[in-house]
């Protein structure tokens, strides 16, 4: 695990209240058992373990909390949150600083991971709310290609991509339209704004 230095930066006193009022259960409950970190599947990529996530948070360190890796290498399997014994939501406290970075516009030191939550949630805007796979995977793939062009990697895909196709695990039109389309524009035209 890489770390992250703290040293130097300015606490905000106002953060430990912002996220006592986002949710239910305030992350000052914390006694730092570290049993979120140890159920964890993903440490070995983070520089900040999920429970120093919460420590820092609770310091009010905001600004490491903004660009460190661990919150774009979370992928949100929410086990942090299922064995917290004091019922805090770790997960969701690592997703409202991943919005608050893209908010305030911190460079995202995993820029891929940010990429693909853009095209995902474009393809389920696109697909009325439902996600076309296959279009997603080719888009993401070709933004791979174009940041490290690579013949080999696209062979990889082309064939990982027939393999699938041919077990019917790959759709390579979207999937059936759902009923309230109007429904889904609204929530993102909601966000959006
Ligand atoms: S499991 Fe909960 S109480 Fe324990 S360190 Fe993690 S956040 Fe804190
Ligand atoms: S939600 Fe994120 S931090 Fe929590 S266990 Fe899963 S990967 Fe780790």
């Amino acid at each position: 695990m890489e770390s992250l230095t703290t040293e130097g930066l300015t606490p905000s006193t106002a953060l430990p209240a912002r996220l006592a009022a986002q949710f239910s259960v305030s992350p000052s409950v914390c006694y730092q058992c570290k049993k979120c970190s140890a159920g964890c599947p993903l440490t070995f990529a983070m520089d900040l373990l999920p429970d120093t996530v919460i420590r820092l948070a609770l310091l009010g360190q905001e600004e490491a909390l903004l660009r460190c890796r661990t919150i774009w290498v979370c992928a949100s399997c929410v086990t942090c949150t299922t064995r917290c014994p004091n019922g805090i939501d770790i997960a969701g406290v690592m997703d409202w600083l991943k919005e608050e970075a893209v908010r305030r516009g911190v460079a995202v030191p995993q820029p891929e991971v940010a990429t693909f939550h853009r095209y995902f949630l474009d393809s389920i805007r696109r697909g009325g709310g439902r996600l076309s796979e296959t279009a997603l995977m080719q888009r993401y793939t070709l933004f791979q290609l174009r940041r490290r062009p690579n013949l080999a990697e696209l062979v990889r895909q082309l064939k990982l991509g027939w393999e699938l196709f041919r077990r019917r695990r790959l759709r390579l039109w979207g999937p059936p339209a759902l009923k309230g389309r109007q429904d889904i524009r609204a929530i993102f035209e909601k966000a959006g704004a």
